[in-house]
C-alpha cells in the first residue's frame, strides 16, 4: 500500500495544490517537527492547536529536509518553501489528517478491536497485545496515541500484513468520538468502564456515556462490564449490536462469582456458559482485577481456548507508559522502552534519546520476524540519529552487523541476551544515555535490572508534560499579545535548567531570564537559541555574555559604565540589554530619581540598547500588601515615561511575576515573567488545583529495624520509642536538602499511602523514619519527600519557609530524572 503526494491531493478536498514533484512517495504522517525521522517521505499537517501553531515549523522543517506540507489555506508560508515544496491547502489540517486515514482505514478487511472508557484504555490494549501476539500480526495505538490527532497518526499504520487491529480512542468534549469512529471503523468494541474523568465537556453522565457509545456505532460485538446498570441499559437502547457483559450481576455472559486476594496475585472464578472457570492474574488492585476480566472476556469473544487463556494471563505483565531515565552504570542512563519493538515506537524513543546531551547508545534485540529491509531501514533511521555507539542482540543483526561497519563510532553484536550478560563490562559504558529497544521474546528487563543501579538511589523526578501543562494554564490568563519570560535561574528553580529551557523554548516562550552568565553558557550550549536576560552579573562575565549573546540586566551605574568601557574596547554597539528599576524592592535597579541620568547617558553613547526595562513586586502574592504592589507600578509607569520619551524608542515593558499574572492583570503589560508557577506552585494559592506537580523527590529504603520500647533513635538520642517499633532508614540527609528541622517528629515522608513522621535528628546523608503504622513496607522501597501526594509547600511551612526555598535546595548529588509523558 503506498502513496504519492498526487494520490494523496486527489483524495482530499484542497483549496489549492501545487506539486513542484508530484511523484513524492509518502511513508510517514507527521504532526510534531520533535518526532521527525525520515524528512523524504514524512507528509507534514500543520496544525494549530491551544498551545502551538504547526506552520511555525514549516520553514524548520523544509531545512531538516521535509519537502511534503499540508497547510490551512490562508496562512503564510515561507517563500524557499513554497517554491521548492509539495504543498496542499485545506480548510483544516487535522480535518484532512483525519479524513486520509479514514481512506486507508477503509483498505483493511480485517478484525479492529475499538476500545474507549474513562480508566483503562491503554492497560486493556497493551494487555490485549500481550495475550493474543502469539495468534496475531497485530497493529496498535503506539503508548496512549487516542486523541483527535493519536488516532489518526495510529491507525496509518495499519499494513497488508496486520490481520487484527486494536485502537484506542479518548475524548474530552461532545462530538469527538464520531470522528474517531470514522477513523478506527471499529468492528468489535470494548468498553472499559465510566469514572468521573473529563466530566467538565458533558452536562450529565449518561450524555457522556452516549458519547463514548458512538465509537460502537457499527461494531457487531461489544464487550462491556454489567454491573453498571446506567451503562448496561444505555448500551441496550443505544446500540443495536451483540453485547458480551461481565460482571457480579447474574445474567452476564461472563458472571463473576467470587474474587479472591492473595499476597501476590488475585484468584478470580466465574461463569461462562454453564461451566465454571478460574484465572489468576499476577496484580492485586482493583483496576488492573478489573482490566484483566475485561481481557478475559475479550479472548473468550475472540475464541481462545480457556486453557489458553488461563496459561497466558496468568503471565500477563504490568505496563509501565512512561518513557524515563533511570541512573546507571557508571554514569550512564538508561531508558528502557523494550515493552514494544517496531520501526514506529522506536523513531518515538530515538527523539527522546535524541534530547540527551552526551554520547548516545542504543541496545537493539532482532525484530520479530525476517525483513532484510526492516533491517536497513533501522539502520539508516539510527545513522541520522547521532548515535555513538550501537549494540545489536540476536542472531539476524549478528549477521547484518556489517550493515552498521563505519556509520557508527563504536559497534557490539551479540548473539544473545545471555552473552551480553557476560560482556557487558568489557564494553566500558561511560556516561551514555542508552536506549534499550528489545522484542518481547528477548526480555530485555534482565539487561535493565544489570545495568540499572537506580536501587540504591535518591532521585528528582521531573514532569515535562506538567511543565508544559503549567505554562498553558498561565497562557489562559494573559492576552495572547503578551510575551513570556520563563525564570530558569537557580538551576530552573531545582528541576534542571537545560530541560526546562528545551520544553518552553519548543512551546514558543520568548525570553529565558537566568541569574547568573554561566547558567546562560549552559543553555546556548545545548543548543538554546531564544533571548537569554542574565539577572545578575559582574565585570568578569562580559567576555562570556557577549560571546553567546546573552542579554545583560543593568542595574547600576557602575556596572553600566563597566560594561560601556568593555563594549567600546570591543567595537561593539547597540548591544541588547535589559534595565531593572527599583520600585521599593531595594536589591537591583535604578531609583525613579536616577532615570534622567541613565536616558542620558544611553543617548549620548550607542553601545547598548534597551531591550526591555523592568521592576519586580516584592509582596505580589498578599492581599495585605495590594496598596504597595499597586504603589510600585506606580514608580515603574512613571520611570518607563522617562524612559520611552527619553530614548525615543519602543522597549518591552514588564513587572509581573507567577502571582501577579493571575492577581494584577492590569500590570501584564508588554510580557510576564513566569517562574514558580511554571513549576507547579501557585503562589497566590488562587488556583494552586489547576496546576500539576512537576518535582517529586524520592528516596529509598537502606534498612528497616525492629526497636523495642525506650530506646532511642539518631545523633543525641533525640528520637525516643515509647513503644515497639518499626523504624525505616532512607538514604536521604541534610546534605541532599532535607532541612534538618524536619527532624524530631515535625516533617514526615510518604510510604504506601500514608505519613511516616521523621524520628530523631536527621543525619548528613540519611535519616529515619517511623513505619510501625504502616503495612507492608520493605527494604528497598521507595519513599516519597515531596512532590505528587505530599506536597512542597506543605513541607515549606513546616520548616517556616517557602516552596522556593524546598524545590532549589535539592542538592546537585541527587539525580534528576525526566519523565516525558
Ligand atoms: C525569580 C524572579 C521572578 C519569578 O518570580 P516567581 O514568583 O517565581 O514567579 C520574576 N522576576 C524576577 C526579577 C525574579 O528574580
Amino acid at each position: 500500500m503506498s502513496y504519492t503526494i498526487k494520490n494523496i491531493s486527489s483524495l482530499l478536498p484542497s483549496a489549492a495544490v501545487s506539486l513542484s514533484n508530484e511523484n513524492a512517495e509518502i511513508l510517514q504522517l507527521l504532526t510534531d517537527s520533535r518526532r521527525l525521522n525520515f524528512p523524504k517521505t514524512t507528509l507534514f499537517f500543520a496544525i494549530e492547536t491551544k498551545l502551538r501553531d504547526g506552520h511555525n515549523y514549516v520553514t524548520e522543517l523544509f531545512n531538516q529536509g521535509v519537502r511534503n506540507f499540508v497547510v490551512q489555506k490562508g496562512k503564510n508560508i515561507a517563500a524557499v518553501v513554497s517554491q521548492n515544496a509539495n504543498l496542499i491547502f485545506v480548510n483544516q489540517p487535522l480535518d484532512a489528517l483525519q479524513l486520509l486515514v479514514a481512506f486507508h482505514r477503509s483498505k483493511f478487511n480485517i478484525p479492529v478491536i475499538g476500545i474507549t472508557g474513562s480508566n483503562g484504555k491503554t492497560i486493556v490494549k497493551e494487555w490485549l497485545n500481550q495475550l493474543l501476539v502469539s495468534d496475531f500480526e497485530i497493529v496498535r495505538t503506539p503508548r496512549s496515541y487516542n486523541s483527535q490527532i493519536g488516532v489518526p497518526l495510529s491507525v496509518w499504520e495499519m499494513s497488508p500484513e496486520n490481520n487484527l487491529g486494536i485502537f484506542e480512542a479518548g475524548i474530552s468534549l461532545p462530538g469527538e468520538m464520531e470522528r474517531l469512529e470514522k477513523i478506527i471503523q471499529p468492528n468489535i468494541g470494548i468498553f472499559t468502564n465510566i469514572g468521573t474523568a473529563h466530566d467538565e465537556g458533558f452536562k450529565n453522565r449518561a450524555e457522556k456515556i452516549a458519547e463514548k457509545f458512538k465509537l460502537f456505532k457499527n461494531v457487531q460485538l461489544l464487550i462491556l462490564p454489567a454491573d453498571n446498570s446506567e451503562v448496561l441499559h444505555l448500551a441496550e437502547y443505544l446500540l443495536s449490536c451483540k453485547l458480551f457483559t461481565w460482571g457480579k450481576y447474574d445474567k452476564s455472559d461472563l458472571q463473576i462469582l467470587d474474587i479472591e486476594v492473595k499476597e501476590s496475585q488475585t484468584l478470580i472464578n466465574a461463569k461462562y456458559k454453564k461451566e465454571e472457570y478460574q484465572i489468576a492474574i499476577p496484580f492485586t488492585d482493583e483496576a488492573s482485577i478489573q482490566n484483566a476480566i475485561t481481557c478475559w472476556a475479550t479472548l473468550i469473544c475472540m475464541d481462545i481456548s480457556a486453557e489458553k487463556i488461563a496459561e497466558r494471563i496468568q503471565s500477563l505483565r504490568p505496563i509501565d507508559m512512561r518513557l524515563e531515565i533511570k541512573p546507571a552504570l557508571n554514569n550512564c542512563t538508561l531508558i528502557n522502552d523494550s515493552y514494544s519493538f517496531d520501526i514506529n515506537s522506536l523513531g518515538i524513543a530515538l527523539s527522546f534519546l535524541q534530547q540527551q546531551k552526551i554520547h548516545k547508545t542504543v541496545i537493539i534485540s532482532d525484530l520479530a520476524y525476517f525483513d532484510e529491509n526492516l533491517y536497513r531501514t533501522i539502520v539508516n533511521l539510527l545513522s541520522q540519529k547521532d548515535i555513538y555507539r550501537v549494540i545489536t542482540i540476536g542472531p539476524a543483526w549478528y549477521k547484518l552487523q556489517y550493515l552498521l561497519h563505519g556509520k557508527f563510532e563504536k559497534i557490539n553484536s551479540l548473539k544473545s541476551v545471555e552473552q551480553f550478560l557476560a560482556n557487558y563490562q568489557t564494553f566500558n559504558l561511560r556516561a551514555e544515555a542508552i536506549l534499550l529497544k528489545g522484542a518481547r521474546k528477548y526480555a530485555f528487563e534482565q539487561i535493565a535490572k544489570i545495568l540499572e543501579n537506580q536501587v540504591h538511589q535518591t532521585r528528582m523526578e521531573i514532569s515535562i508534560p506538567a511543565l508544559a501543562h503549567n505554562l498553558q494554564e498561565y497562557r489562559k490568563y494573559i492576552q495572547p499579545e503578551i510575551k513570556i519570560m520563563a525564570m530558569v535561574k537557580a538551576s530552573g528553580y531545582g528541576s534542571g535548567s537545560i530541560e526546562v529551557a528545551t520544553m518552553v523554548q519548543f512551546y514558543h516562550v520568548n525570553y529565558l531570564a537566568v541569574a547568573y552568565a554561566d547558567e546562560g553558557v549552559a543553555l546556548r550550549n545545548s543548543g538554546i537559541s531564544i533571548p537569554i536576560a542574565v539577572m545578575n552579573f559582574d565585570e568578569e562575565a562580559f567576555e562570556t555574555i557577549v560571546i553567546h549573546h546573552l542579554e545583560p540586566n543593568i542595574f547600576s551605574f557602575k556596572i553600566y559604565y563597566a560594561f560601556h568601557d568593555f563594549l567600546v574596547n570591543q567595537g561593539i554597539k547597540n548591544y541588547p540589554i535589559h534595565l531593572k528599576i527599583d520600585t521599593g524592592m531595594h536589591r537591583l535597579g535604578f531609583e525613579l530619581e536616577e532615570m534622567d541620568k541613565i536616558v542620558a547617558l544611553l543617548n549620548e553613547n550607542n553601545t547598548m540598547v534597551v531591550k526591555s526595562a523592568f521592576t519586580h513586586f516584592v509582596a505580589s502574592e498578599d492581599p495585605n500588601e495590594d496598596e504597595f504592589t499597586h504603589h510600585q507600578a506606580h514608580i515603574f509607569k512613571e520611570a518607563i515615561q522617562i524612559l520611552e520619551k527619553g530614548i525615543g524608542y519602543k522597549f518591552i515593558r514588564h513587572i509581573a511575576n507567577s502571582s501577579a499574572i493571575i492577581r494584577f492583570p492590569e500590570y501584564h503589560f508588554d510580557m510576564v515573567r513566569l517562574g514558580i508557577g511554571l513549576y507547579g506552585v501557585d503562589s497566590s494559592s488562587l488556583h494552586q488545583e489547576t496546576l500539576e506537580t512537576v518535582a517529586t523527590l524520592i528516596s529509598t529504603i537502606a534498612q528497616i529495624h525492629h526497636v523495642k520500647a525506650g530506646e532511642t533513635i539518631g545523633y543525641n538520642r533525640r528520637g525516643k520509642v515509647d513503644r515497639d517499633s518499626k523504624i525505616a532508614t532512607i538514604r536521604i540527609g541534610y546534605a541532599d536538602g532535607l532541612n534538618r528541622k524536619l527532624g524530631n517528629l515535625n516533617g514526615s515522608v510518604f510510604i504506601q499511602g500514608k505519613l511516616a513522621p521523621i524520628i530523631g535528628n536527621i543525619c548528613m546523608d540519611m535519616a529515619m523514619v517511623d513505619i510501625t503504622d504502616i503495612d507492608n513496607v520493605h527494604e528497598g522501597d521507595s519513599v516519597e519527600i515531596f512532590g505528587k501526594n505530599l506536597p512542597v509547600w506543605d513541607v515549606a511551612s513546616k520548616i517556616g519557609t517557602i516552596s522556593y526555598e524546598v524545590l532549589t535546595s535539592v542538592g546537585q548529588r541527587i539525580k534528576r530524572v525526566y519523565i516525558e509523558e
